[in-house]
């Protein structure tokens, strides 16, 4: 992969519009990016630098480490039409403070999807219910960060009020990069199953549990998965999704959203595209995933 921060940006960004231009789409959504306050940004890359344990340990040089305004002009220069501002609290206290600055993040970035998140805790369900009723679209839940049961009783209501207005959730619930306390698909196959019509997207294709979370989807009709980091060179290289499992992954084609986890990425942004196109899907499959589908979820 090398020093990918020398490829110049204006060949990147043709790259990139080569790629969705030959597919005949109007642009990319992109569900998994990430936005967050800057003092909280920062830890996050100072944890990756220091490989932290929730890494993997793996070497992980964050390629767009730019300002805010810059990353989301570079995202406008990829022609990504809608993308969120994945954010999540690692303790409580923390989720609606988040949630503000989300909304006023998605207020000065139209192309942003209004962001909220969540955590187990006193409070869950009023702020949950005035995040969706200020017109949050999606939320992000992160099971391994935060270290909590997807499934604790304190979320219930939280995921009843979800299911309701169905807004999707996009949770990182797999056991990559490192497992967590509660990740994997067990905690969630509770959670789904008292809640059937909840909108899961399932980030990074439920990585390394790939084939227990293409079954979640095949029994849930609501529950998605987002491809990102799934099938680049970096994650195959440690988590290898398994080749008996792309016919299924062929099939639920209306169900996978793509996703990129920008800016927090040690590759260029066009690889999580062709990883997609490596697969070998076809055109129809990759239309679905890079733009259709998504699109249709959140109504663009
Ligand atoms: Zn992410």
């Amino acid at each position: 992969m090398g020093a990918m921060s020398d490829m110049p940006v204006r060949e990147e960004a043709a790259g990139i519009r080569r790629f969705w231009e030959a597919l005949s789409l109007p642009g990319l959504v992109d569900v998994h990016t990430h936005f967050m306050p800057e003092r909280v940004l920062r830890k996050v890359w100072e944890y990756f630098d220091k490989l932290g344990p929730l890494t993997g340990g793996m070497e992980w040089p964050i390629a767009y480490r730019h300002e805010e305004a810059e990353r989301a002009a570079l995202l406008r220069e990829f022609g990504v039409r809608a993308f969120t501002s994945m954010l999540y609290p690692h303790k409580p206290g923390m989720a609606r403070w988040l949630n503000g600055w989300a909304a006023d993040f998605a207020g000065r970035t139209p192309d942003c999807l209004h962001t909220a998140t969540l955590y187990p805790e006193p409070g869950v369900e009023a702020y949950v219910r005035e995040a969706v009723e200020a017109g949050a679209r999606v939320l992000k839940a992160h099971v391994q960060v935060g270290a909590y049961d997807p499934a604790d009783e304190l979320l219930d209501p939280a995921w009843g009020l979800l299911a309701d207005a169905g807004v999707p959730v996009v949770i990182h619930c797999g056991s990559g990069p490192a497992p967590g306390r509660h990740t994997g698909p067990e905690p969630i196959a509770r959670v789904l199953a008292r809640h059937p019509r909840l909108r899961l997207v399932v980030a990074h294709m439920g990585m390394p549990e790939y084939e227990e979370f293409l079954g979640l989807a095949e029994r849930y009709g609501q529950v998605r998965l987002d491809t990102t980091m799934a099938f680049t060179d970096f994650s195959e290289g440690f988590m290898p999704f398994p080749r008996r499992a792309l016919p299924r992954l062929a099939a639920l084609g209306d169900r996978v959203v793509l996703g990129s986890d920008f800016p927090n990425i040690p590759y260029p942004y066009v690889h999580q595209l062709h990883a997609l196109e490596r697969l070998g899907l076809g055109e129809e499959w990759l239309r679905a995933v890079c733009h259709d589908n998504a699109a249709e979820l959140f109504d663009l």
